[in-house]
């Protein structure tokens, strides 16, 4: 492909925001869709279109003023990504998305490569969760369109069964893991195969969000490669083309466990836009438009800190030395818990 291209994204948040100044530095147009008016990616984008995904007019003014398509979302309804697929290609494919948004059918394809992932198990009643109290203490989690927490339900025993309203949706059941470490791998893949592999990211939840990543990631050099060369080879199975992440849980006999896949640049990842010469963003529209691919070397050190709800008043009074670097989203409203912003710090 040229570089006199326009991709298309999909979805507005602050993914899409970062993939756009990216693209901007490489001379490639962007072309933003969304149904969330107030997204801040329409600040960086050279187009905006607000609308529901299911307006077809609007989705084909989308495609005629695009050459390639990419999204910073996963949970896009998958008939939208392949009627997008079938007029000008989406990258990644919309196969991978069928997959990954998906949770039963994404543990399913890991295990079935020898993929170590937490115990699981369908759920569609009580009376499953009852079949697999083995399960317990676990987590209740959504089939699809889950993100930061939301649909999940912490089932200590059978009794905190009452406290999920109903079972209209589909459930798997997780083995609450006794946790020692979450670590996330980034990677970038190009069409010609060529695979960059971030090294492995230390990640600290709160509440199931994001709230501090850091590099290097205090692991075994034995997880360091295993947690990347297991990234490489789901890469490789879903022939995947862009960045995406994979996220593990390490527990506390040092087994490794991938959590989940992200197809697209990941919240664990900013801390590449300052501490590496390719950042994530930049590599994914690399990749995703055919542009030559680079080879990707450590900067610095690393740490990121996500800013959540009004803790981003604070930092917008802050002033900042050089070695940190203070991203603020512009989202027009607070709310509790909302990703704001994030500051990440360049370490020794
Ligand atoms: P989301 O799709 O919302 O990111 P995740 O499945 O990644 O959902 O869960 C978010 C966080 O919740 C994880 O990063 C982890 O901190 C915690 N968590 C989720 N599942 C488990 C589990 N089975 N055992 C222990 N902690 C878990
Ligand atoms: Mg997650």
């Amino acid at each position: 492909m040229s570089k006199n291209l326009t991709l298309g994204i999909i979805g507005s948040g602050q993914l899409g925001s970062l993939l756009c100044q990216s693209a901007k530095n490489l001379k490639i147009k962007t072309v933003v869709i969304s149904d969330d008016k107030d997204g801040p990616a329409q600040k960086y984008a050279d187009y905006f279109i607000f609308t529901d995904y299911n307006n077809k007019e609007k989705v084909k003014e989308f495609i005629d003023k695009v050459d390639v398509v990419t999204f910073e979302f996963e949970n896009i309804p998958i008939k939208i990504l392949e009627s997008i697929d079938k007029e000008k290609l989406v990258i990644p494919k919309p196969k991978v998305n069928q997959i990954i948004q998906n949770r039963k059918l994404e543990k399913t394809f890991l295990n079935d490569l020898g993929i170590k992932t937490t115990e699981w198990a369908s759920i569609n009643s009580a009376e499953d969760i009852k079949k697999n109290k083995n399960l317990l203490p676990g987590i209740l989690k959504t089939n699809t369109l889950g993100y930061d927490g939301h649909g999940q339900f912490v089932i200590n025993e059978l009794g905190d069964i009452k406290e999920v309203s109903n079972f209209n949706n589909q459930f798997i059941l997780e083995k609450k893991v006794n946790l020692s470490k979450e670590i996330s791998v980034v990677l970038s893949r190009f069409a010609n195969k060529q695979t960059y592999t971030y090294e492995p990211i230390e990640n600290i939840h709160k509440d199931q969000i994001l709230k501090y990543s850091k590099i290097p990631a205090n692991i075994t050099e034995e997880l360091f490669k295993k947690s990347q060369n297991i990234a490489k080879l789901i890469a490789e199975k879903l022939d995947y083309v862009g960045t995406m992440c994979v996220e593990y849980f390490i527990d506390k006999n040092e087994i490794l466990l991938v959590n989940e896949i992200a197809p697209r640049v990941h919240n664990s990842g900013h801390l590449t836009i300052n501490a590496f010469n390719i950042s994530q963003f930049e590599n994914h529209i690399r990749a995703v438009c055919s542009l030559k691919s680079e080879k990707i070397k450590k900067i610095s050190n690393a740490e990121m800190i996500n800013i959540l709800g009004n803790e981003i008043e604070n930092y917008r009074k802050k002033s900042f030395n050089k070695e940190e670097f203070f991203y603020d989203y512009g989202k027009k409203e607070i709310k509790k818990k909302r990703k704001m912003g994030h500051l990440t710090i360049l370490k020794k």
